[in-house]
């Protein structure tokens, strides 16, 4: 069944959004919450457990300190309050990727509360509160075998790896965002997206969306116009790209506003987010009173930061990501209108790193914003889950400006990288995309494009110079792109007058 949707100008004439977002961020700790296996993505499935991750009669959990130390860090980043003790708790719900039928979490002592951030949008500014920052565990990952969808519904039978369950989280939540308007999707975008930058600049995670060390539900609501009070929410699960949270932002808006306006009401319940085709789904009926069963977590002591600690930490953080989005344009020499776009496409990061392996920034502008961000758009992927590195466009400008490769040829380059062949030196190997400057093989195009164009040598003979273009034409379209532009028209020349 395919819901009815409203314009999304309609629905905006007629109601206010409020979004809420809530980030699921995976600490790249070396060890897990509370044991000591590693957490090394993509190892082979239940090869890294232990009785404690596995939830064994009689295992003890410890709590890993350097991922406390992590939730801190974020919290002060986020201008939270730290608090001054606070307990784990145990969420009790039945799940089979969750070994223990448990989730150690926490559920009224979070350990930072109370925060904010600044957000960006077209040069507007937005302040998104932060209600809270709390830790936990992942659970592990069920693969369901069989069936077209990877889903649950149409598997032959399902299959459990534990790696993943005990990894460190921190949960993210903001506050009610209202009085953005018909930008909400955007705004929320843009938090997802700054936030991401602020961990990278934090150093906590690898917020890799597609992998999903970095996880958003997105909850949306509408009020109608001149009312104040929120209406009823839905949460979207799951949504793994920072197009995606615009796009499910949106349409939520327009599906809210088509129920409501036709006098219907909204669920609360949360909803799949399905990339493919761009809608949600109706997941499980939510009640604000799920009954979880929360209990503080008796084989865990306290976790008590001093105040000694916390302002040491405060004391180290790095620059705030606005402070250093400044100077970073200050150093680039981008404009107001070239920062807006790197930055609203989530590649801040990607040009920062491949200035820092050598590229001018201009170049680095150029391959991500271009040619890159067309690729992710024609795969409706994030820049940052393209598969292609900073040092990838570093040695692929490179390589253009010491004449090996041309625009062209360059971008053959990046179909390889894409395509995964390996790094720029072998694709232009394996797929000979450098540039022929030997006089040898050009001299012979040349000859071949003389002899097949009498009437054109003819005119460069008389002087006509000009006219050496359409020879160069014929060279390049011979060699399939690879000659050396330059040189063809000095052979051409040479040969000629
Ligand atoms: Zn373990």
């Amino acid at each position: 069944m395919t819901d009815t949707l409203l314009s999304y100008d309609d629905a905006l004439a007629r109601f206010d959004p409020a979004f809420g977002l809530e980030v699921h961020v995976e600490l790249n700790t070396a060890t897990k919450m509370f044991c000591g296996c590693p957490t090394t993505f993509g190892a082979e499935p239940n090869t890294q457990t232990c009785p404690t991750c596995l939830g064994l009669p009689g295992s003890m959990p410890v709590v890993n300190a350097m991922a406390i130390e992590s939730a801190i860090r974020i919290g002060l980043a986020l201008n939270c309050e730290i608090a001054e003790w606070c307990r784990f708790a145990r969420k009790n719900y039945f799940y089979p990727d969750m070994p223990k039928n448990f989730q150690t979490s926490q559920y009224d002592e979070p350990i930072a509360f109370e925060g904010f951030m600044e957000v960006e949008v077209d040069g507007e500014t937005y302040r998104v509160g932060i209600e809270r920052a709390h830790m936990e565990e992942d659970t592990g990952k069920s693969l369901h075998v069989g069936g077209s969808t990877g889903r649950i519904h149409g598997a032959d039978y399902s299959l459990v790896d534990y790696n993943r369950a005990g990894i460190p989280l921190i949960e993210i939540v903001t506050k009610p965002v209202v009085g953005t308007g018909a930008k909400a999707p955007e705004v929320a975008r843009a938090y997802v997206g700054q936030l991401r930058e602020l961990l990278l600049g934090l150093g906590v995670s690898d917020v890799r969306m597609e992998q999903g060390s970095l996880r958003c539900d997105v909850n949306l609501s509408l009020t109608p116009q001149g009312s104040d009070a929120l209406g009823t929410r839905t949460e979207t699960k799951n949504v793994n790209s920072l197009r995606s949270v615009e796009r499910a932002a949106r349409y939520e808006v327009q599906r809210h506003a088509a129920v409501l306006a036709g006098g219907g009401t909204i669920l609360q319940e949360t909803r799949h987010w399905h990339e493919d085709t761009g809608v949600t789904t109706s997941g499980r009926e939510k009640s604000d009173a799920d009954d979880y069963r929360y209990f503080p977590e008796p084989d865990l002591v306290p976790v008590a930061p001093s105040r000694e600690w916390v302002e040491q930490l405060r004391k180290e953080l790095p620059e705030p990501p606005h402070e250093k989005r400044a100077r970073l344009q200050q150093e680039w020499g981008f404009s107001d209108l070239e920062m807006r776009d790197t930055a609203g496409a989530g590649a801040l990061g990607l040009v920062e790193e491949t200035i820092a392996a050598g590229t001018t920034p201009q170049a680095a502008r150029k391959w991500w914003l271009g040619e890159l961000a067309r690729r992710a758009n024609e795969s409706e992927t994030d820049l940052a889950a393209l598969g292609v590195t900073p040092v990838d466009v570093a040695r692929v400008q490179a390589l253009v400006d010491d004449g090996t490769l041309n625009d062209t040829l360059a971008r053959q380059v990046l179909d390889g990288l894409l395509d995964g062949d390996g790094t720029p030196d072998e694709i232009v190997a394996a797929r000979h995309l450098a540039i022929v400057s030997d006089d040898g093989a050009l001299g012979a195009a040349v000859d071949t494009a003389i002899a097949a164009n009498p009437d054109v040598a003819d005119k460069i003979r008389d002087g006509k110079v000009a006219a050496a273009g359409a020879l160069i034409g014929a060279v390049m379209k011979e060699m399939r792109g690879q000659a050396d532009a330059n040189r063809v028209r000095e052979l051409i020349l040479e040969k000629l007058t």
